[in-house]
């Protein structure tokens, strides 16, 4: 009986929708939420455990025991017919999470979409839906590097969103104006030692990438202003461009980094040292700095393609250095030479870089050439 049952089960796997986690969309669920019908990836399952039985009953395909009148109830209903309830007003601005987001982005669409249900009753989504926010968020100071909360606005112009922030409760005047469109959000995730619930603001200023680090105590709270931003950026692109579908829309509207962390940097001279600096690619913009919560990075080179005198090669010519993973990263301006601490580490980054140096640029990353070249 309980071999039959699960080979039901494992049957129903094939079944249109079933095959991919209901949340996540990771393939190969090995979980499903009995009262729900829904069939889980284990990260996903997780999260709904955390929900209550009240809300989800998961059990495993593969190590716990069913009976038959579980196994009919979840037949009749399976991943399209849960996300055509749970997801019928999913805002085209949501971003799924993945395997790469951190947990706090995962748990929180997880709560929002079977506990809250914010997206069968989308008046239930206005603490983010409307591009429009304000509240308090601990930000980083530039200088002094501490922590301090901060009353932060989102506001719609004439002609875009922008974000604010004050220093004082009762300041009128912003001590910053962001405006929206080069404003770039991704979690923090461990960046922010003191709290998981972090995130990274990225914006052009006098030709440079300034970075701001911001947390709330409350996970529901970051991931809020993460959507209400996206929401804010995807209403103006949609004024913008009334021709484009929403999926078009939504596209890049943040964008996360494609490679962030510690490499050594030999200086200009062939006889210089090595400085050890965090790393970030940006798509094409790298950015490299002192600290990973540096304000703004000590250096930021775009990556174009390969025809325009970008490379990237193993080693280094004429270079004497006991480090081993050492790499050189070639633009028209200038050679950079790199060292990774691993072999591992090494060709993630001229992966990364060859992937890049083969893909054309868009009219958006010959923008952002533009904009780093009026810098220098
Ligand atoms: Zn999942």
């Amino acid at each position: 009986m309980a071999d039959r049952n699960r080979a039901t089960l494992l049957e129903l796997l094939n079944k249109p929708g079933n095959n991919v986690c209901a949340d996540c969309k990771s393939p190969d669920p090995e979980w499903v939420s009995v009262n729900l019908g829904a069939f889980l990836c284990p990260e996903c399952a997780g999260c709904h455990r955390n929900l209550g039985t009240h809300i989800s009953r998961v059990r495993s395909i593969k190590l716990d025991n069913w009976e038959d009148d579980q196994v009919q109830a979840v037949a009749e209903l399976g991943n399209e017919v849960v996300n055509q309830k749970y997801e019928q007003f999913l805002p085209a601005y949501y971003k799924r999470p993945t395997k790469d987001d951190p947990e706090l982005l995962r748990s929180e669409f997880v709560k929002a979409k079977y506990s809250r249900q914010e997206f069968i009753y989308p008046d239930r989504q206005t603490a983010y839906c409307s591009g429009i926010k304000e509240g308090y968020l601990y930000k980083r100071g530039r200088d002094d590097k501490g922590f301090k909360k901060r009353r932060f606005c989102l506001t719609r112009k004439l002609n875009g969103h922008s974000l604010l922030y004050f220093i004082k409760e009762k300041d009128t005047a912003p001590k910053c104006e962001i405006d929206l469109d080069s404003v770039n959000v991704v979690f923090a995730k461990d960046k922010i030692g003191v709290n998981p619930n972090g995130l990274q603001i990225t914006y052009f200023v006098n030709g440079q990438t300034r970075s701001l680090f911001v947390y709330a105590d409350d996970p529901k709270e970051i991931v809020d202003w993460y959507y209400a931003i996206r929401a804010a950026k995807f209403e103006w692109r949609r004024i913008a461009h009334p021709q484009q579908d929403e999926t078009e829309l939504a596209e890049g509207l943040t964008t996360d980094f494609t490679l962030e962390g510690w490499l050594q940097k030999m200086g200009p001279r062939k006889t210089d040292g090595f400085k050890k600096r965090w790393f970030t690619l940006d798509n094409r913009k790298l950015m490299y700095s002192e600290d990973p919560l540096s304000p703004f990075p000590k250096g930021e080179v775009y990556i174009g393609h390969s025809d325009g005198g970008y490379g990237v090669t193993m080693g280094a010519r004429d270079v004497r250095s006991s480090m081993v993973y050492v790499f050189t990263l070639n633009t028209p301006e200038r050679d950079f030479i790199l060292s990774a601490d691993t072999r591992e580490d090494m060709d993630q980054w001229i992966n990364a870089f060859k992937e890049i140096q083969t893909t054309e640029p868009t009219s958006q990353d010959l923008r952002l050439l533009r904009m780093l070249n009026n810098n220098s």
